[in-house]
């Protein structure tokens, strides 16, 4: 038995979960790791247990990466401030809901920063991408970028 750090990892597939603490994984001491962690299943929630906030960062390598697509998207779903879809008419009936085409995708040793498609830019001419050294940093900064990208 060892103890359960701060971060802690549920994951599984939509078609067999276990349920509650059963789809329990693993648990790790800062939030960049627990992301890092890689787990089998079709969702993954991190829950950050000392305040109860629910972490769904998505990650993507360079292959998964082209193929993201966004059922939210396709439904035309408004996108606000912090990438995240709200309800077109703001009823509160459904919880906002992280793009899927907004997420880090691990580069190496490094993170990258994706919206819709393409990694942000350092430079716009010479085409540098941003390069991060967490993921968290990637997620924020294309969470940040994504609004002026929808709305310039
Ligand atoms: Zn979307």
């Amino acid at each position: 038995m060892s103890t359960i750090k701060r971060f802690a990892v549920f994951s599984g597939s939509n078609f067999y979960p276990c349920g509650g603490w059963n789809d329990y994984q693993s648990s790790y001491a800062t939030l960049d790791e627990a992301v890092e962690a890689l787990n089998a299943g079709d969702w993954r929630h991190i829950v950050d247990l000392t305040t109860g906030q629910i972490f769904k960062i998505p990650v993507h390598d360079a292959e998964s990466a082209k193929a993201v697509q966004c059922h939210m998207c396709r439904c035309e779903a408004p996108r606000i401030e912090g990438g995240v879809h709200i309800d077109s008419d703001r009823l509160g009936l459904s919880a906002d809901t992280p793009c899927d085409r907004v997420f880090a995708m691990r580069d190496g040793a490094g993170w990258l920063a994706y919206v819709d498609g393409a990694p942000l830019l350092l430079h716009e001419q010479r085409g540098e991408v941003l390069r991060f050294s967490s993921v968290t940093a990637a997620y924020r900064t294309a969470c940040e970028a994504a609004p002026k990208r929808w709305h310039p």
